[in-house]
């Protein structure tokens, strides 16, 4: 399909058809969360970008004095996030997901796996406790996990990542199992106007169609550099669940960390993860001390692992 980027479309016979003002819904918006919904096996919703889905979740199902459990470890920026939410009476705790989440708490959030220390969750535990579950599953993508089938209530993607895949499209989504949540965030979204544009869903349409190739051959390429790290030298420890594209690993300090970033030639000195192209950089930059000072985290594109092999050889020669 091509992208409309109407913002209105006239009344039939006086009457609003499906379409008829674009924060409400738009038909490139609505067929792109078809297909997100085929893949994760519920009713998809998209936002403006990860961030803005996370925000929409929290404030569409709690309210001031609630709890949400969240995963330590998992993405920063959700943990700032919530942060920013505080101020609007919502409360965190942090928890280690490889466990049962806390009693009492109103709302658990995990990651899978988390970015970017790589646990995975105990789904089994978490889907026994009675408060709702999200999954952010960002980094498995619905090629290695559809929480959904595992009894989570959501699944959150930044879609930005893997999904749309090529770095040029910023996106959010959240996919409910049950199909009165998707109103009701619907409706939240419609009224906050965190609402993701044409353009961007067009770009998550074409990356949905490579989807399953990208991820298998990111994973594989994955596989095999994590193996490699592990008996490098100049490598601590290497994080990696044996699923997706993305690897995290630590060398001596922060020094180190910035002299192998900075002695790249093929992967790019950049922040995100989930492109075709490779990505790797300190993370300390970014989270302070809450990561050991040498973590690099890389994300895993399509170039051969062969290359990015010499590239990653070549840069740790001078960490
Ligand atoms: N969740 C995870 C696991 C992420 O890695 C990110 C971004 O890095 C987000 C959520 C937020 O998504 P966005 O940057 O699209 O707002």
């Amino acid at each position: 399909m091509s992208v409309d980027r109407s913002t209105i479309w006239p009344y039939r016979d006086g009457e609003p058809g499906e379409f008829y003002y674009q924060r409400y819904a738009h038909p490139t918006g609505v067929e792109a969360e078809r297909r997100l919904g085929e893949l994760d096996g519920g009713h998809a919703l998209l936002f403006a970008s990860g961030a803005g889905a996370t925000t929409a979740l929290a404030l569409a199902f709690l309210a001031p004095g609630r709890t949400i459990a969240l995963a330590a470890g998992a993405y920063f920026g959700t943990g700032v996030t919530f942060q920013e939410l505080e101020r609007w009476g919502l409360q965190v705790v942090e928890f280690d997901q490889t466990g049962p989440p806390p009693d009492g708490v109103d709302l658990v959030w995990l990651e899978a796996p988390s970015n970017p220390f790589l646990t995975m969750p105990d789904l089994e535990a978490a889907t026994a406790h009675p408060a709702r579950v999200v999954v952010d599953a960002t980094v498995a993508t619905p090629i290695h996990l559809r929480p959904l089938e595992h009894g989570a209530d959501f699944v959150l993607h930044s879609a930005t990542k893997y999904l749309a895949g090529h770095d040029d499209a910023q996106l959010g989504a959240v996919v409910c199992r049950r199909e009165e949540d998707a109103v009701r965030l619907k409706d939240f979204r419609t009224r906050s106007g965190i609402v993701a544009a044409p353009d961007p869903c067009f770009l998550l349409l074409r990356g949905l169609k490579t989807l399953e190739l990208r991820v298998r051959r990111q994973t594989e390429s994955a596989a095999q550099l994590a193996q490699r790290l592990d008996k490098h030298p100049k490598v601590a420890t290497v994080r990696y669940p044996g699923l997706g594209g993305l690897i995290s690993f630590d060398v001596a300090d922060e020094d180190a960390a910035r002299r192998v970033e900075t002695s790249l030639r093929l992967i790019t000195n950049a922040t995100s993860l989930g492109g075709v192209d490779s990505v790797l950089e300190s993370r300390a930059r970014w989270e302070g001390d809450r990561v050991p000072p040498g973590l690099l985290r890389l994300s895993i594109g399509l170039e051969s692992p062969e290359a990015l092999w010499q590239d990653l050889e070549q840069a740790l020669e001078k960490a």
